[in-house]
């Protein structure tokens, strides 16, 4: 007897992926992004995990609707630099209100996982923008049970070729960035966030393999020599940027890299609690956050291009959420409408997805926060926001609790 063609899933029929039913939002206080305008009363119609449209015509007949009762409604949040490696820091994550993520490194590619589950339409979201294996003279160890092919790589990866062949490690599981170290981390006592770890060459050599895919890169740089060394590279952003002088500030801007600083991650550095609890990174946090802050102010005076990422793995503990980014960046000078194009259009346009994310307008997609209060007035709104609604899908409904009009 043969068991061929008798499998047993060929019997069953597997259940369709669930679809976001149609959703008119009505009593909206729209807010562009674009130019700070807001559309008063109106109702955006969500379908099929777009924004179908945005005008003041009641909800069409035989659509479900939410009231927002002249809540604010803005685009998702984006995090562009996050940790989050399983379902419940997904989840976390968006319910403080981010519908899309970037990873910054993750093991077992769960980035690439979890994103696959939200495009078939099992969570309702954040969207994952991934990286996979952090590129760096010590890959992260469990990389080589995903890819037992390049266990040599276990000895370092500190040749040219090793760096190239990190990088297709990657490439070959459909990462969408290239994330690396070019200066040592800064969340672990032993290791120097000022040293350099990979030079220009090097680093020109991982930015050229992963452009064969058309891949950008995103590069960890705390110190000035591999932030100054990532930019002339050809990096598309750099991450976290605490010592960099107005040079490699100005070479950003000249070369269009984006600057993200994870400002609030370096304040749970300094603060009891949270991701960091350890008593070396408090002292080095505290000298960390006014360069870090000082960085930040001449960028935004400078003109670079500023968007928020969390840094964070949204765990049970962590106290850092893309709200209180956008909060920062109002205390360091920049206006309300700034911050929270940092969160949303130009976050989108970093990534490369301006024309489908970080605007309410027709023909995006269905991702929508609302607030409370005008966020251009009260900006502190964002940090708590009352319903989140991603890919079309209703993942947070606070609207009940909040203050009626
Ligand atoms: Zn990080």
């Amino acid at each position: 007897m043969s068991l061929a063609g008798a499998s047993p899933q060929s019997s069953q029929t597997a259940a369709p992926a669930p679809t976001a039913p149609p959703l008119a939002l009505v009593n909206a206080n729209v807010v562009n992004v674009r130019d700070g305008r807001i559309t008063g009363k109106a109702t955006v119609v969500l379908r099929n995990g777009r924004i179908e449209s945005i005008g003041t015509a009641p909800a069409p007949t035989g659509v479900a609707t939410l009231d927002l009762k002249g809540k604010y409604l803005l685009p998702g949040l984006i995090d562009a630099h996050t940790h989050a490696s399983d379902l419940a820091a997904f989840r976390r994550a968006l319910e403080s209100g981010v519908t899309t993520v970037r990873s910054a490194g993750v093991s077992n590619y769960v980035d690439v996982g979890f994103n696959e589950l939200v495009k078939r339409g099992f969570a309702a979201g954040p969207n994952v923008i991934t990286a996979g294996y952090h590129v760096r003279p010590q890959i992260a160890p469990e990389a080589f049970l995903n890819n037992p092919e390049y266990a040599d790589l276990m000895t370092g990866v500190t040749t040219l070729d090793a760096m190239r062949r990190a990088v297709r490690m990657n490439l070959a599981h459909g990462v969408d960035w290239i994330k690396i170290l070019a200066t040592e981390r800064a969340g672990t006592p032993d290791t120097d966030p000022r040293k350099q770890v990979y030079t220009e060459d090097e680093i020109r050599a991982i930015v050229t393999e992963a452009a064969t895919r058309n891949v950008p890169v995103q590069a960890h740089a705390h110190g000035e020599e591999g932030a100054m060394a990532a930019a002339k590279a050809g990096v598309r952003s750099i991450e976290h940027g605490t010592y960099v002088s107005d040079a490699t500030l100005e070479l950003m801007k000249e070369r269009g890299v984006y600057f993200d600083p994870t400002y609030t991650t370096v304040i749970d550095l300094t603060e009891a609690g949270g991701d960091y609890d350890i008593a070396a990174l408090r002292i080095r946090g505290e000298h960390m956050l006014p360069r870090l802050r000082d960085a930040v102010v001449r960028a935004h005076r400078l003109g670079v291009k500023i968007v928020t990422g969390g840094d964070t793995a949204y765990g049970p503990n962590s106290l850092t959420r893309i709200g209180q980014e956008i909060t920062h960046f109002v205390e360091m000078g920049f206006k309300p409408l700034e911050a929270i194009q940092s969160a949303t259009l130009v976050n989108a346009e970093m990534l490369r997805l301006e024309k489908s994310i970080g605007v309410v307008e027709t023909g995006f997609e269905a991702d929508v926060i609302a607030v409370e209060k005008n966020p251009l007035e009260t900006i502190t709104t964002v940090e708590d926001p009352v319903l989140v609604i991603s890919n079309g899908r209703v993942a947070l409904n606070r609207l009940a609790f909040g203050k009626q009009p």
